[in-house]
C-alpha cells in the first residue's frame, strides 16, 4: 500500500464563539502502485488538487458554522470540517483520511471508517 497527500491552506471562521484561523486541509489517499503506471492507482493528482481548490474557494473567508450548519453538521469543529471535505471527495478518490490543521499545534483527523458516521 502507498499513499499520497496534498495540503492546501485557507482562512475561515468557525466555532460557536466565532474566531478565524489560517487552516490547512490535508487530504491523504491510498492505493496500490500501478504496475504499468508507477503511480498510486485510482488517483488523478491534478484532479484531486483542482477539486480540493474548488471546495476551498467555496468556503474561504466565510463562516464555517453557517456553511456546515446548512449541510446538517452539528458543529464547525475541526472534526466536522474534516468530514465536510471527506464527504465531497470520498466518492471520487480512495481517501484514507482528512486532517484539518487549525494551527501548527492543533489538528483533527477523520479516517475513512468515520466517513459515514451519522453524527456528521
Ligand atoms: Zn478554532
Amino acid at each position: 500500500m502507498a499513499e499520497i497527500g496534498i495540503v492546501e491552506q485557507f482562512r475561515a471562521t468557525h466555532g460557536s464563539n466565532p474566531h478565524e484561523h489560517d487552516f490547512k486541509a490535508e487530504i491523504v489517499v491510498e492505493g496500490r502502485i500501478g504496475f504499468e503506471s508507477g503511480y498510486v492507482e485510482g488517483v488523478d493528482h491534478k484532479d484531486l488538487i483542482s477539486d480540493l481548490k474548488d471546495i476551498i474557494s467555496d468556503i474561504a473567508d466565510k463562516d464555517l458554522k453557517e456553511i456546515l450548519g446548512k449541510e446538517g453538521y452539528k458543529s464547525s469543529g475541526n472534526e466536522s470540517i474534516a468530514s465536510f471535505f471527506a464527504q465531497k471527495l470520498k466518492n471520487k478518490y480512495p481517501l484514507k483520511f482528512v486532517r484539518i490543521w487549525e494551527t501548527d499545534e492543533r489538528y483533527a483527523t477523520v479516517y475513512k471508517d468515520e466517513f459515514n458516521n451519522p453524527s456528521f
